[in-house]
């Protein structure tokens, strides 16, 4: 078995053997080059303690010395070496409570998390493959070193690593690793929201979004996401749907493009549908509002998880506007997209599209038809580049202190006056006609309060 080491990975083992020590590439490098795919980075394990692999390089920065992880530069590209090591507990993403290091590679190898992850290869001596991890590559199964139980009781976030590996690599996850999980998916509650936050969205950008199943199935998201599991129990009794709230949801997952935002507002464009449920008097199921409150709770479990404000806003936004179904004209095309938000587009068109496919038959050939009709609208009005927002407005507050108008907050409802008005007819937003209407109003509406020339 041959892995054509990178140059400078190649050139780090020979330099710490040379020295003495014994180094191996190891982990995901290795699964990943035996599957011909590509690696994200070469993590490097080695006999030598921190302070000798320092003492080897000329360039190194210190990553994480107490957990044995020292960065070395060949060039300008780093590589971590970590010294091989037995785990305590661990406490955060990347670090054990307390690590003792070990003259063992195959120490070393026991502490990680599956046998796929577990193989470690140099030149000298080829794959060292303790766990069988060989055979589970080619099985494609997801399955844990050692005792499963074990290993999850140590870090419960392997719970959620095993159903991310399985989503990225489209493995099945071992029975009895299985089962484990099933068990003591409670323990998840420990785990810090960043850790949680974090595979959760590995999973959902992965080829395999569906394994959000997997998770409620294991009983994952009872303890991480709760509300998923509200949307997996609840039906759509209408023509519409076909599916429950949450198969409805992972259908619609599979059908957009894998990128974060797209794939949290898709996990997120129902989340309130089991809070707005009512059944109507036509003998359907229907969920009024639910767009507006979904918004609200997504921001409540996007904040509970610690996403930051950027990916909370942009997903949230696309919540509350998935259902938004303007008339396809230009006037009320402009207003859905300053109700919901310019920032929101073109991606509100993905979401919908995605959300249709993933809906019964039922008219679906004259909804892609709106939703093309909507777009084509939308895109006429960005052509002409129209007037969005205020500051597209064709005077300012400056041009309307200059004839007269007094700071402070008639002068802001006036221009969102002048605003509205551009709005409906783009036509407006001219300079001599938003100044002369700016008067009117001025005259009529805030009349007395002060003089204009
Ligand atoms: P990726 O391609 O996503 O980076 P990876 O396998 O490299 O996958 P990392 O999280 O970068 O995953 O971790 C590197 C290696 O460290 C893993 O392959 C595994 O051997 C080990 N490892 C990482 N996290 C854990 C953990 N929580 N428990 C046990 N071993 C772990
Ligand atoms: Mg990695």
């Amino acid at each position: 078995m041959i892995i054509a080491l990178p140059k400078k990975v190649g050139f780090i083992i020979d330099t710490l053997t040379q020295a003495g020590y014994e180094a191996y590439a190891v982990g995901g490098c290795i699964r990943d080059s035996m599957m011909g795919r590509i690696p994200k980075d070469w993590d490097i394990t080695t006999s030598a303690k921190p302070p000798e692999v320092k003492a080897v390089f000329p360039k190194t920065i210190n990553t994480g010395e107490k957990h044995g992880t020292v960065t070395v530069m060949v060039g300008r590209e780093g590589f971590e070496v970590t010294t091989y090591r037995i785990d305590g507990e661990y406490e955060d993403s990347r670090h054990p409570k307390e690590v003792t290091f070990t003259p063992d590679l195959l120490e070393d190898l026991k502490r990680r998390d599956f046998t796929i992850n577990a193989m470690a290869y140099n030149e000298t001596a080829g794959l060292v493959d303790a766990f069988d991890g060989l055979k589970d590559l080619d099985r494609k199964v997801i399955r844990c070193v050692g005792d499963s139980r074990q290993r999850f009781e140590e870090d419960a976030l392997r719970m959620m690593r095993a159903v991310r590996f399985a989503a990225e690599l489209g493995f099945s996850i071992e029975e009895s690793t299985q089962e484990a999980i099933r068990e003591l998916s409670s323990d998840l509650e420990n785990i810090s929201a960043e850790r949680i936050q974090a595979e959760l969205v590995k999973i959902l950008v992965s080829p395999h979004p569906e394994r959000m199943r997997t998770l409620y199935e294991l009983g994952i998201t009872h303890v991480i996401l709760p509300e998923f599991d509200a949307m997996m129990q609840t039906e759509q009794n209408h023509p519409h749907h076909m599916y429950s709230v949450g198969e409805h949801t992972v259908a619609a997952l599979q059908q957009i493009a894998d990128d974060k935002v797209l794939r949290l507002a898709m996990l997120f464009h129902d989340v309130a549908k089991p809070l707005c449920r009512t059944s109507g008097e036509d003998g359907f199921d229907h969920f009024y509002h639910h767009p507006k409150l979904g918004g609200r709770l997504a921001r409540e479990i996007m904040r509970r998880l610690k996403f930051d404000n950027n990916t909370t806003d942009a997903v949230c936004r696309l919540v509350a506007g998935h259902d938004d179904n303007p008339l396809p004209e230009e006037k009320y095309v402009r207003r859905a997209m300053v109700r919901i938000g310019i920032e929101a587009y073109p991606a509100i068109f993905e979401i919908k599209k995605a959300d249709i496919l993933s809906q019964s038959w039922y008219k679906r050939s004259e909804k892609l038809q709106y939703l093309e009709e909507y777009r084509a609208c939308y895109l006429r009005i960005i052509k002409a580049k129209q007037c969005l927002t205020l500051k597209e407005l064709a005077v300012t507050g400056t041009d309307l202190i200059a004839i007269g108008i007094r700071p402070g907050p008639d002068l802001g409802k006036l221009l969102q006056e002048l605003f509205g008005e551009v709005l409906e007819d783009p036509d407006k937003n001219t300079k001599p006609y938003l100044i002369e209407k700016a008067k009117t109003i001025y005259k009529q509406e805030f009349y007395g309060k002060g003089s204009i020339n």
